[in-house]
C-alpha cells in the first residue's frame, strides 16, 4: 500500500490533514484529521499518523508499505518494535516492509498535556489521577468523532460532547474535537479492539506540534493483562523524539477505579459508558457496559448520585445478561464486594444468576459468540455497522 499526497487544509473554521491510502487490492480512501481552526497550528504535515493508522491492516493483510513523505525518525525505529511485538501476539498480523522517503527527527518543543477522554470510567479516572498544576497539568482533553460515534450521527456526537464540554469549562481544561475517517479502512481489517491504541496514537502524531505527553487510559487492569490493542507495551511505542504516549491507569480494576471516582460529583455527572444511543438515551441503562458500570457504582455507595444513570438497575434483565469472557471479571469483583458490604442482596443474588447463566452451557454460548462476531464483522466490514446501530437504536441489542 502506498500513502501519498499529504496536505494540510485551513478554512475558517476548521484544520484538517489528510492523505491518499492506496492499497494494492484497488481500495483507495482519501484519509483526514480534522480540528478546529485555532489547533491548526498543532497538526505535523507528515505521514507519521498515516503510518499508524494502516499499519496493523497491512500487517493483517500482507502489505508492504511505502510513505511518499516523511515520518518520525524514531517512531520508524519503533514500527520494528511494534511489529514484533503484535507478531508475538498470535492475532494473525505478520511483519511487513516500510519503505519510507526521508526519516525526520522531531525537534519542536512544546508544554501541552492532553488525555484522550470520553466521559468513561477508565478516562476520568486517569483526570482525576493526574489532575495536578504546573507544567505537568492536563491542559487539553481530545475527544474523537469517529471512534466510539460514527461520523454521521451528529446528534449523539453533540449530546455527548455537551457535558463534556461542561466538565472541560469547570476544570479550566480546553477540549480538542478531532473528526476522523480512520475506521473507514481499519474495521475492514482489524477489529476495533486491536485498533484503538494505534488510532488514538494517529491522533497524537497528528497533532503532536502542540503536544509534549498525551495519556491513554489502559482498559485492562495489570493483573487481567492480556494482548490488546491499547497496551502498556504498546501504546508508548507511538511516541517520538518529543511527543511521550503515556497508558495510564493499569494499577487499579475497573471497580477499584469506580471506587476512587465516587467522591467526585463532578465525575459522576459527566460519566457516560455507553455508546449504543437505544432509543437516543445517554447512557441506556440496559447494555453490558452500563450494567457493568450500575453495579458497581450501587456496590461502592453512589449509584443514586449518579444522575447519568437514570433507570433503576433492572434485576430481571441483569439475571439473563450474556457478559463477554473478557468482562466476566468485573462482575465476580462486583459480587464480591456487594457480599463484604451486605448492602444489597438482592442484587448479589441477581448478580450470582447471571454469572451462573454466563458459566453454565458454555458450548452454547461459545457458538453464540462466534455467529455474532462474525455477523458483526461482515456488517462492519460490509455495511458500514448500520445493522448493528439499527438495532441498537431500536433497542433489539
Ligand atoms: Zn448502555
Amino acid at each position: 500500500m502506498t500513502i501519498k499526497n499529504i496536505q494540510v487544509e485551513l478554512t475558517d473554521k476548521t484544520a484538517s490533514l489528510s492523505a491518499d491510502m492506496q492499497f494494492k487490492s484497488g481500495n483507495n480512501n482519501r484519509i483526514y484529521f480534522s480540528v478546529d481552526r485555532k489547533y491548526g497550528k498543532f497538526i505535523v504535515k507528515d505521514a507519521s499518523p498515516f503510518l499508524a493508522v494502516v499499519l496493523f491492516s497491512c500487517m493483517k493483510i500482507s502489505e508492504n508499505i511505502t510513505i511518499e513523505g516523511s515520518v518520525s525518525e524514531k517512531l520508524l525505529k519503533s514500527t520494528q518494535k511494534i511489529m514484533n511485538l503484535v507478531e508475538s501476539w498470535n492475532m494473525g498480523m505478520k511483519k511487513v516492509n516500510i519503505k519510507v522517503k526521508q526519516a525526520v527527527k522531531d525537534t519542536i518543543n512544546k508544554k501541552n498535556v492532553a488525555l484522550f477522554f470520553s466521559g468513561g470510567v477508565d478516562s476520568s479516572y486517569t483526570y482525576l489521577k493526574n489532575k495536578k498544576e504546573g507544567k505537568n497539568k492536563i491542559t487539553h482533553l481530545i475527544t474523537v468523532h469517529g471512534f466510539d460515534v460514527k461520523l454521521e450521527n451528529n446528534s449523539l456526537f453533540n449530546e455527548a460532547i455537551t457535558p463534556i464540554m461542561n466538565f472541560a469549562k469547570t476544570e479550566k481544561v480546553e477540549i480538542i474535537v478531532v473528526r476522523t475517517n480512520i475506521r473507514q479502512i481499519t474495521d475492514r481489517y482489524v477489529e476495533w479492539e486491536d485498533q484503538c491504541g494505534s488510532a488514538m496514537g494517529a491522533v497524537c502524531l497528528a497533532l503532536r506540534n502542540g503536544l509534549k505527553e498525551v495519556y491513554m487510559s489502559a482498559g485492562v487492569e495489570l493483573t487481567a493483562m492480556r494482548p490488546v490493542g491499547s497496551h502498556p507495551d504498546l501504546d508508548p511505542l507511538w511516541s517520538t523524539e518529543t511527543l511521550r504516549v503515556i497508558h495510564d491507569g493499569i494499577e487499579r480494576n475497573r471497580l477499584e477505579k469506580v471506587r476512587y471516582l465516587s467522591d467526585s460529583e463532578k465525575m459522576l455527572i459527566s460519566l457516560r459508558v455507553c455508546w449504543r444511543n437505544k432509543k437516543g438515551s445517554y447512557n441506556c441503562c440496559e447494555c453490558e457496559k452500563c450494567f457493568r458500570t450500575m453495579i458497581m457504582l450501587e456496590a461502592v455507595g453512589a449509584l443514586k448520585k449518579s444522575k447519568s444513570f437514570n433507570k433503576p438497575i433492572n434485576l430481571s434483565i441483569l439475571r439473563k445478561l450474556y457478559v463477554v469472557k473478557t468482562h466476566l471479571r468485573h462482575f465476580r469483583h462486583t459480587l464480591e464486594e456487594l457480599k463484604n458490604k451486605k448492602t444489597n442482596p438482592e442484587l448479589a443474588e441477581a448478580l450470582e444468576d447471571c454469572l451462573r447463566n454466563n458459566e453454565q452451557n458454555k458450548l452454547l454460548k461459545e457458538f453464540v459468540r462466534k455467529a455474532r462476531l462474525m455477523i458483526g464483522k461482515i456488517d462492519f466490514k460490509y455495511n458500514n455497522g448500520r445493522l448493528f446501530y439499527y438495532l441498537s437504536n431500536k433497542g433489539v441489542i
